[in-house]
């Protein structure tokens, strides 16, 4: 029977609660042994109380909780093998011979690295003195199953990563709320949202809002954006508009790289357009509060098959990462995944930008 234990890394997002809850009931449900390990990998390199068995009811009503409750952390020393080597031994310690981990490419990155370093990990832990050889016999090989957890949606190979629709209601409820103060006094509002290198949320939130105009870094305007944008507030103010909406993604740049700030275009609309213009940097509301619905489906279906992709896996599957494609939940190879989203950046940096608006979609 697996020993199966549960992280959240990285960034948190509304959801990993609801996955760690579905990861840990569906482990119970299949009669294996559930852990939770608590503050990311830094719980497992610090071992000990850090790494606690779960029974069903020690993750009741995670459903419906926002941010991750049992911790998310950065931890340096799991970048480093002395730090792996550590966490290997606190592994074998409990028992542990698979982990599933929810957090960002970087998370899932290490946690990759972790299982295919793992043999030799073992090897330095007798070699050393540390365990004998009798003792990790049944830990030969690591199961690694991740699942994302990111406001951001900036995974390839995934429709949806966990948190991404919770953090864009959200968006949308404070966009609303500004909606109606800017109409009242006739305002301009450059609205400032999360997502890093990825445009995700600014497009959805510039969508599902009505904005006037959207900035983000897949697609950067035209060389003579700022006319252009001028151009295209007067137009709908002429036509009646009472209240003017710019979204800006917090990684805009313009075609040749150059950063566009919330302030630079607060200073284009006051100065050529004439608008009482505010700028709103809506910040981490964004990344907290409740699961919206589709979240807590997301975290249930996936941490399931996090599990059965556990169960099924021989030594020579390659790690998986669970997905979501054309709303059916599906598992993938995970460094593929990685690798398909590392090269979005890469035509970036290259300006490459037509390829970069295809690459998270990319098979
Ligand atoms: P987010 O998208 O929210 O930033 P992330 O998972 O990408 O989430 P990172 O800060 O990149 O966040 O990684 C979280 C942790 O994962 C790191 O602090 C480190 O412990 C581990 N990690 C990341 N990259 C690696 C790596 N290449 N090797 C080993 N461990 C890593």
């Amino acid at each position: 029977k697996k020993r199966i234990a549960v992280l959240t890394s990285g960034g948190d997002s509304p959801g990993m609660s609801a996955a760690v809850r579905a990861v840990v009931r569906q482990t119970l449900a299949s009669g294996c042994t559930a852990f939770a390990v608590y503050e990311g990998y830094q719980g497992l390199v610090d071992g000990g109380d850090m790494i606690k068995e779960m029974q069903w009811e020690d993750v009741r009503g995670w459903i419906s909780e926002g941010g991750t409750l049992i911790g998310t952390a950065r931890c340096k020393a799991f970048m480093e093998r002395p730090g792996r080597l550590t966490a290997a031994n606190n592994m074998i310690e409990k028992g542990i011979d698979a982990l599933v981990i929810c957090g960002g490419d970087g998370s899932l990155t290490g946690a990759d690295k972790f299982r295919s370093e793992w043999p030799s990990l073992v090897e330095e832990l007798v070699s050393s003195g540390k365990r004998k050889a009798h003792e990790v016999e049944a830990y030969r090989h690591l199961n690694i199953v991740g699942l994302v957890g990111s406001i951001d949606n900036d995974l390839s190979s995934t429709d949806a990563t966990i948190g991404c629709y919770s953090s864009l209601q959200r968006i949308c409820q404070s966009i609303d709320y500004i909606d109606a103060t800017a109409l009242s006094h006739q305002r301009a509002f450059v609205i400032e949202v999360m997502g890093r290198h990825c445009g995700w949320l600014a497009l959805m939130a510039g969508v599902t809002c009505g904005a006037d105009f959207i900035f983000i870094p897949e697609n950067p305007p035209s060389e003579q954006w700022e006319e252009e944008m001028c151009t295209i507030i007067k137009k709908h103010r002429a036509m009646g508009k009472r209240k003017t909406i710019v979204v800006v993604a917090e990684g805009a740049h313009d075609r040749s790289l150059k950063p566009i700030s919330p302030l630079m275009v607060k200073d284009l609309l006051s100065d050529k357009v004439g608008l009482d213009t505010r700028v709103t940097t809506l910040g981490h509301v964004q990344r907290g509060g409740p699961p919206c619905a589709y979240d807590r489906m997301l975290a249930t279906l996936q941490g399931v098959e996090a599990v059965n992709a556990v169960l099924e896996a021989t030594p020579e599957t390659p790690s998986p990462v669970i997905c979501m494609v054309e709303n059916k939940i599906v598992r993938k190879d995970l460094m593929q995944a990685i690798k398909l989203t590392k090269q979005v950046a890469e035509h970036i940096e290259k300006k490459d930008f037509d390829s970069a608006m295809k690459g998270r979609d990319a098979e």
